[in-house]
């Protein structure tokens, strides 16, 4: 040891490792990995997208930007905000180093030490992080298999108490794919609004949806735009994981809350990175049609696939590219279960139990890579569980 203890706070001490990257640690261990653990797009960034990127640079966006961003894109942001029926201008946006930073500014601009934050179980487990960085106390709200993991209103209204301020939801889900309806978000904006609350909605996976399904932002409900904070991001959308760029919608003097404490953190994001972002917003769509076709195939086949696995039986994902099959039959734990396919098969996949108790008896596999993958995946399962 050295003359000083160096000590550990214990704000870094209450913030949980995440189970998913706990996976992903174990699996150099063998050869021949085949992961269906990670949430990251298989696609490249479209082309225009990275050429817009690369001459930004060359054209001298390499100083720093507004903390809330370039107007032009703020902008932009609003535009496409005014698709879900938003009626914003860029005082409501700021832009933001991924999804997970503008759900983090969102807390530490809303909620205080000692408050309630309410969360759906099973969840994206980077909320516990978040939610602990803040101060506030967790409290879940359980989803269930029976009603396809749709976070219900009743639930919330169950859960809500005294001291809660703030609740995240997510849909379409990671980890279950459930897309809630625009009747089952106004029954929970009932709540919201008669208890006054701040939801924060992750709509990270919006473009993302199956079988004609239509998104609704919970912020274009009645009533709602002064009390939400919709968060979304790059990475899945347009395959940018790796850029780290994604944005907030809110109220506006929330939005400057959180430019204000973005100084503080990183002061803005990569100016070359919100170039290319532009041009993701202005540019051609028909990229991200053709993502979303090739995850909807994706899916057909790994549901197909898991269909003829004795034992497993999984609820059709309604958008985000992620299963979440019932293992319960086979008597082990999620963890015990995911360990046997890494040991004995060589595919990694998530435990459900590093998304909540709620998980327990389920995994988490991601179809968003390639379909060879998914069928190497498939017929190693095959030849395991047979
Ligand atoms: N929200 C959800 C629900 C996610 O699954 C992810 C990434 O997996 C994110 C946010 C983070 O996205 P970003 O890369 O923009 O930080």
């Amino acid at each position: 040891g050295g003359i000083i203890d160096l000590r550990i706070s214990q704000r870094a001490k209450g913030v949980p490792r995440s189970g998913i990257r706990e996976m992903f640690d174990m699996a150099p261990k063998y050869k021949n990995v085949i992961s269906l653990g990670i949430g990251e797009p298989g696609f490249p960034t479209p082309e225009h997208i990275v050429e817009a990127g690369a001459k930004a640079l060359y054209e001298g966006h390499t100083k720093y930007t507004p903390n809330a961003g370039i107007s032009d894109l703020r902008k932009a942001i609003a535009e496409r905000a005014s698709l879900d029926g938003l009626s914003v201008d860029q005082q409501n946006v700021i832009v933001t180093t991924g999804a997970g930073e503008a759900i983090l500014l969102a807390l530490l601009s809303t909620v205080d030490p000692g408050d309630e934050v309410l969360l759906p179980d099973p969840a994206w487990p980077n909320y516990f992080g978040q939610v602990a960085l803040s101060g506030a106390q967790l409290k879940f709200v359980k989803t269930y298999d029976h009603d396809h993991f749709h976070l219900k209103a009743e639930a919330i209204k169950k859960a809500v108490g005294e001291r809660t301020r703030a609740i995240i939801i997510n849909s379409p889900s990671n980890p279950t794919g459930a897309v809630l309806s625009e009747e089952e978000l106004e029954d929970i904006s009932r709540i919201i609004l008669s208890h006054n609350l701040v939801v924060i909605s992750d709509e990270t996976y919006s473009n993302i949806l199956f079988d004609g399904r239509k998104h609704t932002s919970i912020a274009s409900l009645p009533d709602m735009t002064d009390h939400t904070i919709v968060v979304n991001s790059f990475s899945k959308t347009y395959a940018m994981t790796g850029w780290r760029v994604g944005y907030a919608i809110g109220p506006s003097d929330v939005i400057s809350q959180m430019a204000k404490l973005q100084e503080s953190v990183s002061s803005c994001v990569n100016a070359a990175a919100q170039q290319a972002c532009l041009a993701a917003l202005k540019g051609p769509q028909d990229c991200v049609e053709e993502m979303v076709k090739g995850y909807r195939e994706r899916r057909d086949l790994l549901l197909s696939g898991l269909a003829e696995l004795p034992g497993i039986d999984c609820l059709m994902p309604e958008g985000s590219f992620y299963a979440f099959p019932n293992i319960t039959k086979f008597g082990l734990s999620s963890k015990e279960f995911a360990l046997m396919l890494l040991e004995k098969a060589q595919v990694v996949v998530v435990p459900g139990t590093a998304f909540g108790e709620g998980g327990e008896g389920y995994l988490r596999v991601s179809f968003c890579g390639s379909i060879e993958s998914i069928k190497e995946a498939l017929s190693r399962l095959q030849n395991l569980l047979r």
